[in-house]
């Protein structure tokens, strides 16, 4: 029988502002109960009777967090197709053949780019010779773009025009979301917790212990499914839920009893919703044109009053509003909406992204304390940056020293699947800004680089603050034991490629093992 409580003897990090290292954490009942030296550890062992863990060359730290992250996005990922780098349509209509024998329902298959196979489009012709009695939908590597085959169209039943061409089985933008969200709306509850259970082995064996679970899509049939797992016990990582705006709205005034869901795995944190869309398809809100693109500042995706009034209703709904805004003028408007609804104080809502703050911004942001969630990876994916703003505003782009001097609540994420799930590509990103990869960006704004430390510190105690959660983000004592043990120390490191190839021993999940 396992023992109640778990001695770790060796190198342990319990926090990381300030930085504080021992050598011996007790853990009893999936709580750290002492820390202090290892000699203690092992003699309150011995009378205890717990299992003791020799770290030896290992090192312990907090689990992550990651404060941001579509969790059943990333388990939809891990299910479909993986079409990137694929170079001819033979090879692709092979590949989907042979994936979908295993699949009952709809077969998705990512990342195809057409360039790469033949410069023509895919139709849907190409997917029926692959596929002929499954529904297929095949998107392209950009994300905005989607292909279906005719069992599709069948199934969907689309009227022609607008966002799709009936005769190619062509999709995109909004239609193509909109597509993914049926097909999720006619997964069964099982699939959906398939999918779930999937992605929480993946993202446990990066030791990220909690998330800031983001759901942009019908978020009831995903809630019924976490509290079916909860049930199960299945759950091994805590999950903060913040719901979708829509899924709010049509649970009318039901949605008052979200915040009273509440255990130690799984709570409602808060609701999320959209100032703007993305600098990469130059629809993030800007208040001047794009540099690269004078015909646009972007797309507002809710008006200033409509932001006030959302804030107004999740507030009352004793929820917390998280607000994704990556453009400055998206900024302006939810800053402007929360001071004129009263939403003031450290964490009271969240900004998502906060990709470019002007200088005059900051001080309404210190008035305001909003907590911010950041995802340093972008810097590495979003390597064009400098081309959309110019050069003018390149010092706005992804200011985190800049935030985190103002004494913010700020949590570090990944926003998978968007980024990587792996913490320490992220922490890579965090510390190097890009630096060592020639990323332009970094080039004009250096100084914004995190330590080590500062990025630890915000992947583990500032995610659990941005998502209200004060029992976890260190060891300190009485904080649930959560530890995620790693191969080398990682302030051992020099030469700070080497971060990206720190790997996951062991992770702890309150009393279980679960890696
Ligand atoms: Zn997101």
């Amino acid at each position: 029988m396992e023992s109640v409580c778990k001695g770790f003897v060796g190198r342990i990090y319990t926090s990381f502002n300030p930085v504080r290292v021992v050598d011996g954490v007790l853990t009893c009942g999936g709580r750290v109960v002492f820390v202090g030296s290892s000699r203690d550890v092992e003699k309150l062992c011995n009378v205890l009777g717990c299992d003791l863990i020799d770290l030896k060359s290992y090192t312990a730290l907090p689990g992550f967090i990651d404060s941001h992250i579509h969790l059943l996005d990333v388990g939809d990922v891990l299910n479909s197709l993986d079409l990137r780098g694929v170079r001819s349509v033979e090879e692709l209509k092979r590949l989907l053949k042979e994936f979908s024998k295993s699949r009952s329902g709809w077969v998705i298959a990512r990342g195809f780019d057409h360039e790469l196979l033949s410069g023509r489009m895919l139709s849907r012709y190409d997917l029926d010779d692959a596929v002929p009695d499954k529904p297929v939908l095949a998107i392209r590597v950009c994300g905005h773009l989607g292909v279906l085959n005719s069992k599709a169209l069948e199934v969907l039943r689309l009227s022609s025009g607008g966002n799709v061409d009936l005769s190619s089985g062509v999709v995109v933008e909004d239609l193509l979301d909109k597509v993914l969200e049926e097909i999720r709306y006619e997964m069964s509850l099982d699939e959906v917790e398939k999918l779930l259970i999937d992605a929480q082995n993946h993202v446990m064996r990066f030791g990220v212990t909690s998330i800031g679970l983001i759901s942009t899509t019908a978020s009831d049939k995903l809630l019924l499914a976490l509290l079916s797992l909860q049930r199960r016990e299945a759950l091994k990582i805590r999950v903060r839920m913040y719901m979708s705006y829509r899924s709010l709205k049509s649970l009318g005034p039901t949605a008052k009893l979200l915040s009273g869901l509440s255990s130690e795995w799984l709570r409602v944190v808060g609701v999320k919703f959209f100032a703007d869309g993305s600098l990469g398809a130059r629809t993030a809100l800007l208040s001047r044109p794009y540099s690269d693109d004078p015909s646009t500042n972007g797309v507002e995706v809710m008006s200033r009053v409509e932001l006030a009034q959302a804030l107004r209703e999740v507030v009352g709904f004793g929820l917390q509003p998280a607000i994704h805004a990556i453009g400055d003028r998206a900024l302006d408007n939810v800053l402007w909406a929360a001071e004129e609804v009263g939403l003031v104080g450290i964490n009271s809502f969240r900004i998502e992204h906060a990709s470019v703050v002007r200088d005059d911004q900051l001080g309404l942001i210190t008035k305001l304390r909003p907590g911010i969630s950041i995802q340093p990876h972008f810097i590495l994916t979003d390597w064009w940056v400098v081309k959309r703003v110019g050069l003018e505003r390149v010092r706005f782009v992804y200011r985190f020293k800049t935030l985190l001097n103002l004494n913010l609540v700020i949590g570090l994420s990944t926003d998978a699947p968007v980024e990587p799930v792996n913490p320490w590509e992220t922490v890579y990103a965090a510390v190097t800004r890009g630096c060592s990869d020639s990323i332009e960006l970094c080039r004009y704004t250096e100084d914004e680089r995190l330590t080590l430390a500062e990025a630890l510190h915000l992947y583990t105690t500032g995610s659990a603050e941005l998502l209200r959660d004060e029992e976890v983000g260190s060891l300190g004592l009485g904080k649930l034991a959560d530890i995620v043990v790693v191969d080398r120390d990682p302030f051992e490191i020099s030469d700070p490629k080497e971060l990206r190839n720190v790997s996951t021993v062991k992770v702890f999940v309150g009393t279980e093992e679960v890696y």
